[in-house]
């Protein structure tokens, strides 16, 4: 190459693909990059020029995907004659395909089950091909406030995916609660990176600070942003049953967007319930996005 590529043709570049084409490894669409341009930006323009400077793709980012049948499970791996033997690491029972690593091993359908998928859906029946392409077209949304089926999809099976690695490569537990992860991460995306705000009903409520019960303390947070993303902060106070000023905090965040802001809020606030030693807490806050993400109600 003559020239260098410049800022504005890599964004261009990234710009002429749709939100939901092919994912890079980690598992993030084109969508996530363009809606965090601002804060990805810089290094993934270093990554592209640094690649064309050298003439080589990074490994990890010319890694072939599943749909080439390449994805390194043990059937791969004995193709390639990387490996001897394609029994799965995990069960050590079956042959690991990839559609076993994915869908049809008993942790992989553990995971499942635990989206809401029963044991008798159709869902685990057919070739790989046809089950990617059916789930990653599916936009309908199971529970009320999920994210459509095809980003729990996505999110579900690169956890599982990764899970396997860090159980072979890194030594770590099995672990049990990727559908909670993938559901976290789908929602995080939903919210952060496509910005798609849940339905509901809009409706005006009256509402006032109202004394929590005698031995419990009341956390009020809230974080917000003026842009999205743009300035952005967050701060909270706790109260004890009296209404008397036990604690408080606020922070500036600078470029970031409500949700982040919010998350901030909750931290910080978690965090200085925990330098007050209080054990009985109740959270008020009015992001229904992360109440959605909060396993945990009150503690
Ligand atoms: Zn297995």
């Amino acid at each position: 190459m003559s020239t260098m590529v410049t800022d504005a043709e890599i964004k261009d570049g990234l710009w002429a693909f749709k939100a939901f084409k092919a994912p890079r490894p980690n598992g993030l669409h084109v969508g996530f990059f363009k809606r965090f341009w601002l804060i990805v930006g810089d290094s993934m323009k270093a990554k592209v020029k640094k690649a064309l400077r050298e003439c080589k793709i990074p490994e990890y980012l010319n890694r072939t995907n599943f749909l080439h049948n390449s994805i390194g499970v043990g059937e791969c791996l004995v193709k390639r004659c990387i490996s001897e033997s394609d029994t799965c690491p995990l069960c050590q029972r079956e042959p690991e395909s990839i559609l076993h690593r994915l869908r049809d091993s008993v942790n992989s359908r553990q995971t499942w089950e635990r989206l809401g998928i029963s044991p008798t859906n159709s869902f685990y029946v057919g070739n790989l091909i046809h089950w990617l392409e059916k789930n990653c077209k599916d936009n309908t949304c199971g529970l009320r406030e999920q994210p459509p089926w095809k980003i729990l999809f996505y999110f579900t099976i690169w956890l599982l995916w990764k899970h396997r690695n860090d159980v072979v490569c890194r030594n770590q537990c099995a672990q049990s609660n990727a559908q909670r992860e993938a559901l976290f991460r789908a929602l995080e995306f939903l919210h952060c990176g496509l910005n798609v705000k849940i339905s509901g009903c809009r409706k005006v409520v009256r509402m006032r600070w109202e004394k929590p019960q005698v031995g419990w303390a009341r956390l009020n947070i809230d974080g917000t942003a003026l842009g999205n993303p743009g300035r952005s902060g967050c701060g909270g106070l706790i109260r004890n049953s009296q209404g008397e000023w036990m604690g408080g905090f606020s922070r500036r965040l600078g470029c970031s967007n409500s949700f982040i802001a919010e998350l901030w809020a909750l931290r910080d606030g978690l965090n200085l319930c925990h330098e007050l030693n209080l054990n009985a807490v109740e959270i008020h806050l009015d992001a229904s996005a992360i109440y959605c993400l909060t396993p945990i109600q009150s503690f």
